[in-house]
């Protein structure tokens, strides 16, 4: 680890405890703000941006600030507090966003040295970003989350601002690296959600190869928060999905020979 590291902060909005919906057994959630990209139906608009902001409760008329700096070491110090937890449950500590590879050297740093002090480590990610800063990455990365939005170029750049290209090629290497590996997607009405798309969805992860994934319905937790941040939803009153909508994907992933769970 280099000097310059050692004091380097990263741009943190949460560290939640006790999380037993994001990897094996009880583990503890570091969220990194920033994100490269733009999804329309982002439950997390306040992760978006890599800096701390301003969030606004007219109601309550109350501000509140999203996002800290924090460096390792105070991270690690948080985080810690739970090892007897994560030793019992076979728990351990998830990154999550956000983007986590926004700050990608500091989120590889933070790994790194939660590995060393033999805490099970998995991150959730889009894989957007470099494919060499990615392949360092996952090397400290017990499970990785991977989400994939869209398998169409163009359709993911109409919904997301940026091509699936680069995405996929990392997935594709995850796949040929990783041991434990969920590819995740989120199903968004009028977007990616009709027979057809989780046909194509289906051959993609056959050509790939993967073996594994989640289907994670649309859901509506996040609409006050663009308001607390005074910007449009285009979602507003597009309703939320339940498992059971699902149905239907999840047979056609399956006819494929592919494990799926709706979350
Ligand atoms: S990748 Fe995740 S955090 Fe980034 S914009 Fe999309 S939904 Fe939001």
């Amino acid at each position: 680890m280099t000097t310059q590291l050692a004091t380097k902060q990263a741009c943190i909005f949460n560290i939640q405890k006790f999380s037993l919906h994001d990897g094996p057994g009880i583990r503890t959630v570091v969220f990194f703000k920033g994100c490269p990209l733009r999804c329309y139906w982002c439950a997390n608009p306040e992760s978006q941006s890599g800096k701390p902001e301003k969030m606004w409760d007219n109601q309550k008329k109350a501000m509140t600030t999203v996002g800290e700096y924090k460096t390792i070491k105070e991270i690690i110090d948080e985080v810690i507090k739970d090892a007897p937890f994560y030793e019992e449950s076979g728990g351990g500590v998830t990154l999550s966003g956000g983007e986590v590879l926004y700050q990608a050297e500091f989120a590889t740093e933070l790994l790194r040295q939660l590995k060393e002090k033999g805490i099970h480590t998995a991150s959730e990610t889009t894989g957007s970003v470099k494919t060499d800063i990615f392949k360092k990455f996952i090397e400290q990365v017990d499970v990785l989350f991977f989400d994939i939005k869209h398998y169409d170029a163009e359709k993911h750049r109409a919904g997301i601002g940026s091509s699936n290209k680069l995405i996929l090629k990392n997935l594709a290497i995850a796949i040929q690296s990783q041991e434990e590996l969920i590819v995740r997607v989120p199903i968004i009405p009028n977007f990616n959600d009709s027979e057809y798309d989780a046909k194509q969805f289906a051959k993609l992860f056959n050509e790939l190869g993967v073996q594994k994934i989640e289907l994670l319905p649309f859901h509506q937790f996040g609409a006050k928060k663009y308001e607390y941040l005074g910007r449009k939803y285009k979602l507003q009153d597009i309703p939320q999905l339940h498992t059971e909508d699902l149905d239907y994907f999840k047979e056609i992933i399956e006819a494929h020979d592919i494990s799926c769970q709706v979350q």
